[in-house]
């Protein structure tokens, strides 16, 4: 069952008057978020290393996209075609294992239940459980229009062109793109 928004809510404001960032990752008998150590638990898909990623700038030195290697051409081509059509874009590409959970702790919950473990959809937004999202493989971006240009205006280009670069929607979110619409 969903924990109702208020405790939610609470629960958030908890959070950020912690000093603590980033939860414990969970082992057998280890009850609490907040403890110092980090790491990931066994059997675990951590993703792709940060070393291993290849940037794809975006216009207006807005920043630049990390991506896995074998998608970095692609996404160059979509964000340089996108400039051309009058579209400027930008987006958030590879996470890291502990900003995903870091994530899940601002979206989800702060109990190492709901951080590790409650299914994606429980999390406002949904979000994928660590070691789950494609994000941390690098085959995700969640796209940001750049000065001037409108969400929904971004949103059209990208449904009608994203898939020309191998780049899917997830359905329930108009700004994220995967290589399995996951
Ligand atoms: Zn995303």
């Amino acid at each position: 069952m969903r924990r109702p928004r208020t405790v939610r809510a609470i629960l958030a404001t908890a959070v950020a008057t912690l000093s603590i960032g980033i939860p414990a990752a969970p082992t057998l008998g280890s009850p609490a978020v907040g403890q110092a150590a980090v790491g990931v638990p066994a059997g675990v898909a951590t993703g792709m290393a940060e070393s291993q990623l290849r940037w794809v700038g975006c216009p207006q030195d807005a920043g630049a996209i990390g991506v896995a290697p074998w998608l970095a051409d692609r996404v160059e081509r979509l964000v340089s075609d996108a400039l051309a059509d009058g579209v400027p874009l930008c987006g958030g590409g590879w996470r890291s294992y502990q900003e995903q959970v870091d994530l899940r702790f601002q979206n989800c919950g702060v109990s190492t239940k709901a951080v590790y473990e409650w299914p994606a959809r429980w999390c406002s937004p949904p979000t994928a459980r660590p070691g789950q999202s494609m994000h941390e493989q690098g085959l995700a971006i969640d796209f940001r229009p750049l000065r001037g240009v409108s969400r929904p205006d971004m949103y059209r280009w990208l449904r009608a062109h994203a898939r020309e670069y191998g780049l899917y929607q997830l359905p329930s979110e108009n700004w994220h793109y995967s290589t399995t619409g996951g």
